[in-house]
């Protein structure tokens, strides 16, 4: 059985304008995968349109020689930070909770099981002494560490999560990285979009360069090269990889 990801000629549009076209792209399990391209390459609906949040026009994502669509208990999505409401009035505990829903139905509550396994998701990530904090209060490497824990709590084998770097500080940025990295190593697949390109050979195992279309794809040291970043990103970024001397 194929445990790999695998796109096969997706389109997605928005009205008439094509934002992503991709014919073919396997993203291997079990690997720390970094989407990388510039803003308004389609990272982010790639993201969407591989989880069935936003409508494809045509295409499939398939895994285990499934649609994506029918077996999204297995597909945990941490959104960019501007797109959740953080004033809805939820706790920390609330939160991860809601992970184990997929598994439980709408209809019945959750019960000892269920927030057992959240208390346990929350002390992985560390959280544990903030479960009774409004989401709100927490700072932004706090509140991705959460949706670390939410993603535990729903058992997904993949985890995708967007941009979840930004606006956050340094330290936290590490704290999140290795978490992610030891969820990696215990069996985790996870796929993350990245714009800023400090780090990239740290972080990843493999990299998809995006520019509406699959510019590369491959490993870290096979696809992280300047060619390829000029053709992601353009030729200025020749330079700057040169003065960042990356
Ligand atoms: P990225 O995440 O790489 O910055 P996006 O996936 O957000 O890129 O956007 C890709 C392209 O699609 C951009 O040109 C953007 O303006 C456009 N786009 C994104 N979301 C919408 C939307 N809801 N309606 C119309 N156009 C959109
Ligand atoms: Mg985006």
């Amino acid at each position: 059985m194929d445990n790999n990801l695998s796109i096969n000629h997706l389109t997605i549009s928005y009205k008439r304008k094509i934002a992503v076209q991709i014919e073919n792209l396997i993203i291997t399990k079990n690997q720390l995968t970094g989407i990388i391209g510039p803003n308004g390459a389609g990272k982010s609906t790639l993201l969407k349109g591989m989880l069935g949040l936003i409508p494809i026009n045509r295409g499939e994502v398939v895994y285990k020689n499934q649609p994506v669509s029918r077996q999204l208990n297995k597909f945990a999505y941490v959104e960019q930070r501007q797109e959740i409401d953080l004033s809805f009035p939820i706790d920390v505990f609330g939160v991860v909770l809601l992970g184990t829903y997929p598994k439980i139905g709408l209809i019945k509550r959750p019960g000892k099981k269920e927030k057992e396994l959240a208390w346990s998701c929350l002390e992985k990530v560390g959280m544990a002494d903030f479960a009774h904090n409004q989401i709100g209060e927490l700072s932004g490497g706090q509140l991705q560490r959460v949706f670390i824990a939410r993603a535990l709590a729903q058992e997904a084998e993949w985890i995708f999560l967007d941009e979840p770097f930004v606006g956050i500080d340094a330290t936290s940025e590490k704290i999140i990285i290795d978490l992610l990295k030891q969820l990696r190593d215990e069996g985790k697949s996870i796929v993350i979009v990245h714009h800023d390109l400090h780090k990239v050979r740290d972080y990843f195992d493999q990299l998809v360069l995006l520019n509406k279309q699959v510019i590369a794809f491959g490993s870290v040291d096979q696809v992280f090269e300047v060619d390829n970043m000029k053709k992601t990103y353009g030729e200025e970024i020749a330079e700057m990889l040169k003065l960042g001397g990356k």
